[in-house]
């Protein structure tokens, strides 16, 4: 059982204001963990829970929400504090109160989007390892993008893949395609950019006033595009956001074939978490980038 009273004294430890959890509303929507609404009629936070061992994943999102803050482009929740009690992993950050989209939200969000990608370091990785969805993810500092995405993003998923006892045929692909990792990046020199890393519409929304937030996010510094390919893969951005995104920054020649490989890397981690009808959909990409190289 949640300890909601520890909880709310970690919440006032970590504000300085004295907090009473009085009201609790379950939020639904997550993938992953159990979330509540936490308020005392004044103020209100947003909690997630699981299992204790899910501390070190919390501490991740708590300190990639700090990164995407410091650029100061993109809204994003506060984290006020995380831990474990009663046995249970917490991480508690600002509630937001979402709205919906106004007519000039979908543009501000492609700006600041571009924005947050003119925040770069001198390599590509992060200081820490995190989760995409439940799966570790690998952020070892690369000084190249290629050697970083081939290691760390397909050659990571594609050995948990073979764990996982995909088909004869997907592992043959896989292993052809990982060859030409560097020939599909051929003459491309990404600056590594401070990166959401797991930007698909469920991870972004507005506020009511219709300013863009995006939460939830799996941080590192990479191609740029890499996060642009996201929004493409499930859909939900409208062409505003793409309009402002490029107008701001535009995208480099040969930007298509790049976000199927760098949305494999997403395919494949959804096939290593669901399984299904993933395994199609990783097996076609993967022909599609090979039949580029010939
Ligand atoms: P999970 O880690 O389980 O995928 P999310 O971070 O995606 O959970 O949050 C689940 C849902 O809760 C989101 O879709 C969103 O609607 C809502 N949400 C996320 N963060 C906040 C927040 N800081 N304040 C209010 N609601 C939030």
């Amino acid at each position: 059982m949640t300890d909601w009273a520890e909880i709310a004294g970690r919440i006032a430890a970590a504000t300085g204001c004295r907090f009473t959890a009085r009201d609790r509303r379950e939020v639904r929507g997550g993938c992953i963990n159990r979330a509540v609404h936490l308020c005392d009629g004044q103020r209100s936070y947003f909690v997630k829970l699981n299992r204790r061992d899910a501390v070190a994943m919390f501490e991740a999102e708590s300190e990639g929400l700090t990164a995407i803050r410091a650029s100061n482009s993109v809204r994003a929740p506060a984290p006020v504090c995380h831990g474990v009690a009663a046995d249970e992993a917490y991480l508690v950050l600002e509630f937001v109160h979402f709205g919906g989209a106004g007519p000039d939200s979908e543009r501000r969000l492609g700006a600041q989007l571009a924005a947050m990608h003119q925040s770069t370091a001198e390599a590509f990785g992060w200081r820490r390892d995190n989760t995409i969805g439940s799966t570790l993810q690998v952020n070892q500092w690369e000084s190249n993008w290629c050697d970083f995405l081939a290691k760390h993003r397909l050659g990571f998923q594609l050995a948990l893949a073979e764990r996982n006892n995909p088909s004869r045929r997907l592992q043959d692909t896989g292993l052809r395609l990982s060859e030409k990792v560097r020939v599909l990046l051929e003459g491309h020199r990404p600056m590594p950019s401070l990166l959401h890393g797991d930007l698909w519409s469920g991870n972004a929304a507005y506020d009511r006033s219709g300013s863009p937030v995006i939460f939830d996010p799996a941080v590192y510094y990479g191609d740029r595009e890499a996060d642009l390919a996201m929004t493409e893969l499930f859909g939900g951005f409208g062409p505003d956001f793409y309009a402002a995104y490029n107008a701001a920054a535009p995208v480099a020649s040969g930007y298509p074939v790049r976000r199927d490989l760098y949305n494999l890397y997403h395919v494949l981690n959804h096939l290593n978490l669901f399984g299904g009808g993933y395994e199609r959909q990783a097996q076609q990409l993967m022909e599609r980038l090979l039949a580029e190289v010939g």
